[in-house]
């Protein structure tokens, strides 16, 4: 067996060979999908199967109206948008798998992939797009409440502006530079924005808590931690519990934003891409979005700690699907991908195709 025979796993003549395979199905991995289908490189999404915590989809799914993406004047739903995405990549051939990546393995071309359920895919070019996930509290009724809209959010830039958080007091819970800014954000709408911090002092760069403290409309409850989230159908107060003395408050809102942090999700990538101490995905140079591994490319909340918006995530995955089918065109140690004049379901291949490409 040649060396690169064996280096496909098991050396599976049946084995097909896909161009690029993008993981996860929020907007960056639709984005790249229907860049990548009207590419003519018949894409294949791994869309991530539901879990508590995430599903396919992203943190769009979790969102009801989304008023700042282009092109929707009076506004989209999150899951719509997403379905409408997928339809979109799917009118140009993209295929799509509902399972989750679980390794990536980059000692071998092409890729191989492991999926959960529905065993290995092998991959020239893959795009990452899984995105991150909001830190929530982890209480019973915050969950309940930002699952039916009811006023619970992890995203002031996206909920905001909703017409039902208007002259409401509106707390923002964390100390950092994330809830700062969605203070400061959301003063523009609110009566009063009082931000929950579990202690005496913010996180926060200097500049920016002093900015949200000098606000005439910002107040601070210091020392404080969030314990229960009121209300049936609509949030109407927290319970906050002073975390010094133990005692215990209420106070009344109309509408709860978490700003805690978020979690890249990229458990699976550790030792495969470089990655920040956060676990974001670090691209090998500024405004491209390959990564520390040839072939592998970024594009998303994956790999985007700083503006997080379904607009720029669908931004980054449009570049990352242009920047694999250069990569395709040019890197693959020197083998041009040939590109179909229509978009076509790969035939299996043969194991001395295999040998070829690898
Ligand atoms: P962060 O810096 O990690 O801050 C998270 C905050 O949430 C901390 O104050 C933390 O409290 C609090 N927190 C965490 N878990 C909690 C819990 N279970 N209950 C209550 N409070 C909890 O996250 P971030 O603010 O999202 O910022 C992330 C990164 O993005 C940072 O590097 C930041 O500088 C950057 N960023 C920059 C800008 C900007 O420059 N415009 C804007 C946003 C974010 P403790 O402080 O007690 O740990």
């Amino acid at each position: 067996m040649s060396e690169s025979a064996a280096n496909t796993p098991s050396g599976d003549a049946t084995a097909r060979i896909e161009n690029v395979v993008i993981i996860g199905s929020g907007p960056a991995g639709w984005t790249a999908a229907v860049y990548a289908a009207r590419a003519r490189l018949d894409p294949l999404v791994i869309e991530g199967g539901p879990s508590r915590e995430m599903i396919p989809g992203g943190q769009l799914m979790f969102t009801t109206d989304i008023e700042n993406f282009p092109g929707f004047p009076e506004g989209v739903d999150g899951q719509k948008l997403m379905a409408d995405m997928k339809t979109q990549a799917e009118r140009f051939g993209t295929r799509v798998v509902t399972d989750d990546v679980v390794e990536v393995d980059t000692s071998v071309r092409p890729f191989r992939l492991v999926t959960r359920y529905s065993g290995e895919y092998f991959a020239r070019s893959v795009i990452l797009a899984t995105g991150a996930r909001a830190n929530w509290l982890g209480l019973h009724n915050e969950e309940r409440l930002a699952q039916s809209g009811g006023g619970v959010s992890a995203c002031a830039v996206c909920d905001g502006a909703l017409p039902a958080f208007r002259d409401q007091v509106l707390a923002v819970v964390g100390g950092g530079d994330s809830a700062m800014e969605e203070a400061t954000y959301l003063t523009k709408f609110a009566r009063e924005v009082v931000i929950v911090h579990r202690r005496d002092s913010f996180r926060a760069s200097p500049i920016m808590a002093e900015r949200a403290l000098a606000d005439p409309k910002i107040r601070v409850a210091w020392n404080s931690e969030v314990v229960d989230v009121l209300g049936d159908d609509f949030i109407t107060g927290l319970r906050l519990r002073d975390t010094v003395t133990g005692a215990e408050s209420t106070i009344t809102v109309g509408g709860l934003f978490l700003a805690i942090g978020h979690t890249p999700n990229t458990g699976f990538l550790k030792g495969v891409v470089d990655l920040d101490d956060a676990g974001y995905v670090i691209p090998a140079e500024p405004w491209r979005t390959g990564t520390s591994v040839e072939g592998i490319f970024a594009a998303g909340d994956v790999m985007d700690a700083y503006y997080r918006q379904a607009v720029t995530a669908a931004g980054t995955g449009c570049m990352a699907a242009l920047d694999a089918e250069r990569w395709l065109a040019h890197g693959v140690e020197g083998t041009p991908h040939e590109i179909p004049a229509e978009p076509v379901a790969s035939e299996p291949i043969a194991a001395e195709s295999v040998a070829a490409d690898s």
